[in-house]
């Protein structure tokens, strides 16, 4: 079964917790040991795993990757957005995370983010649950 959630996102930038929509996907479907693979239909926005702890986290990852990848830098690109699509590639269009018992096995501090780079816009993330 593949499920399509919508996020909308409220800044130009902004790293949004996903896990709590993504564990009830896996809750509604009532699988209990499994994969659920994230794929983001989007150039310039991402998914990530990352500390959910100290929201200042995706704060410093959005400074960080703001300083990797300045907004202007002799881009070709008349959309004026190519800060956003490196971003994109960089962090990845995909995520895989392991079900066990019924939950997505992630580490004590890790959430799901969908990582919006060219917001905001409201988004959306396919999600595919495989049982086995
Ligand atoms: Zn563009």
């Amino acid at each position: 079964m593949t499920h399509e959630i919508r996020v909308s996102t409220g800044a130009q930038a902004q790293l949004k917790d996903i896990t709590y929509e993504v564990q009830k996907l896996v809750n509604e479907s009532g699988i209990k040991e499994g994969l659920a693979v994230l794929f983001v239909p989007h150039t310039t926005a991402a998914v990530t795993i990352n500390e959910n702890a100290d929201p200042d986290v995706t704060i410093d990852m959005i400074n960080g990757l703001n300083e990797l990848i300045p907004m202007h830098n002799k881009y070709r690109h008349l959309e004026g957005n190519s800060a956003a699509h490196i971003k994109s590639s960089l962090i990845g269009a995909s995520e895989q995370v392991i079900i066990r018992q019924g939950k997505l096995l992630l580490g004590t501090w890790q959430g799901i983010y969908f990582c919006e780079f060219d917001g905001p816009r409201t988004r959306k993330l396919q999600i595919k649950l495989i049982e086995g």
